[in-house]
């Protein structure tokens, strides 16, 4: 029997910031990993772009981990690569774990948890495309994964559907690597991915974007042979009339992520519809106590560094829940924040007002131009912020010191953007 104070399962960059913040704190921390090596999606990600916040300097994806990975092993926190839970259970206080990797099967008792298990790609069958099941439809992780990982083309003549980042990062890697890339094909009527990653990756390579189209049916028995486009109405239903055909041999799908949760739907926390990951307080404390959740399993982030701000605060807190300095989020006092008028999400969903300064993230619901952002304790507004825009792909960051407002623990706090 393994006895920790901390395990952290995922091995990407808010599971290693995790680990080694928890370990800086004191606690004794085991971090599983169900892949053969640590570093989670940033593996596959060779273009740069990372760590402008944090580090000031445009990393590469595996530069960005490898600064975590080498903290991860100067500390000798202990791991498991290739690993994976078979079974959870609740104790009186903490969780035992039976975990299967290569050393065979392991049982861990561990006082607290922090779920930091990312995010998985939608699919085809969320998006419901009609025809054929040829070969050739790929999620855009999966096809990057062949390009980056494996050294493999998948495509020669591509069609990406979604304008989500992934994808659009993908249009461009697609046409370094020799394939033409056709076009970008958005439902909404604006892009889904940062404006950055539409000027450096499509204008930059002259690769169209199609907003308010879709695509509706796919061709081909053993290969893609082509793929049906329309055009959509303002409820993204496809117009009567607008199809047309496009010939390529390749679909590459970039239609959202979804928070990675089955671990914490077994443990019956509670999940944020909004978000698709756990409700939690202030520390990034779920609704089971001792749980804690980080990174894309807690919200679909954009940036790498808010990803280990997150890890960092759910592995600080998970030690001071340890040594016994933070409570049952039941029996917190605590104020619910409500996403209102103009908002899509925000996270945390409830916290201590006396814990001091609170780390926000939000996205709003729609694009916004000069706008305000108004927090209202009931009838009283406590702050108002400007912006010059807001855009739902660009996910926000707000510090906020809520005991500075004199906000009563069992009120409610609203957030709304008005448009100026
Ligand atoms: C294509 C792409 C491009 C991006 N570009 C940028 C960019 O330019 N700049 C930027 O800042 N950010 C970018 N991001 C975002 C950033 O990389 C992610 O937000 C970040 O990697 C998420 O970190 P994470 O640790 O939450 O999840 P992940 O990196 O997905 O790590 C989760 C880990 O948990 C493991 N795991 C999951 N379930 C289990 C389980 N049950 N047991 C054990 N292990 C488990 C997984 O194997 C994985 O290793 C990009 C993301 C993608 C996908």
């Amino acid at each position: 029997m393994i006895d920790v104070d901390v395990l952290v399962i995922g091995g990407g960059p808010a599971g290693l910031a995790a680990a080694i913040a928890a370990k800086d704190e004191g606690a004794r921390v085991m971090l599983i990993e169900r892949e053969a090596r640590t570093g989670g999606i940033l593996k596959q990600c060779i273009h740069d772009g990372f760590g402008l916040v944090r580090f000031r300097e445009q990393l590469t994806g595996p530069e960005y981990a490898e600064r975590f990975i080498k903290d991860f092993e100067d500390r000798d926190i202990e791991s498991r690569t290739l690993c994976f839970v078979s079974r959870i259970e609740k104790q009186d206080r903490g969780l035992l774990l039976t975990v299967v990797s290569r050393k065979g099967v392991d049982k861990i008792r561990t006082e607290s948890l922090i779920l930091a298990t990312g995010c998985r790609e939608r699919t085809a069958r969320q998006v419901f495309i009609h025809g054929t099941r040829p070969a050739g439809i790929f999620t855009a992780g999966a096809a990057q994964h062949y390009i980056n990982i494996l050294g493999q083309q998948p495509a020669r003549r591509a069609v990406i559907l979604g304008s989500g980042d992934i994808g659009l990062i993908m249009a461009r890697r697609l046409t370094l690597e020799g394939a033409e890339v056709l076009g970008v094909y958005e439902a909404k009527p604006a892009p889904s991915g940062l404006s950055r990653n539409i000027q450096q990756c499509l204008k930059d390579f002259d690769i169209p974007l199609y907003l308010s189209s879709t695509v509706t049916r796919v061709f081909g028995e053993d290969r893609l042979k082509a793929v049906e486009i329309c055009d959509v109405d303002n409820d993204m239903r496809p117009l009567e009339g607008s199809e047309k055909v496009v010939e390529c041999d390749t679909l590459i799908l970039s239609v959202g992520l979804i928070p990675e949760n089955e671990l914490a739907r077994t443990l019956d926390i509670t999940l944020d519809p909004r978000t698709g990951g756990p409700v939690c307080d202030g520390n990034l404390m779920t609704s089971v106590e001792g749980v804690f959740c980080c990174g894309n399993a807690l919200h679909v982030n954009d940036l790498v560094d808010y990803v280990s701000e997150s890890g960092e605060c759910a592995g600080r807190s998970a030690a001071a829940y340890c040594r016994r300095e933070s409570s049952d989020p039941s029996k917190a006092a605590t104020v619910e924040l409500h996403p209102g008028e103009g908002l899509h999400y925000l996270v945390p969903q409830h916290l201590d007002p006396e814990q001091g300064r609170s780390i926000l993230y939000f996205r709003s619901s729609r694009v916004f131009g000069e706008c305000s952002f108004v927090v209202k304790a009931g009838e009283r507004e406590i702050l108002r912020k400007k912006y010059p825009f807001l855009r739902p792909p660009e996910m926000e960051r707000l510090e906020i010191d809520f005991g500075g407002y004199s906000v009563k623990p069992g009120s409610s706090v609203s957030f709304e953007v008005e448009e100026l």
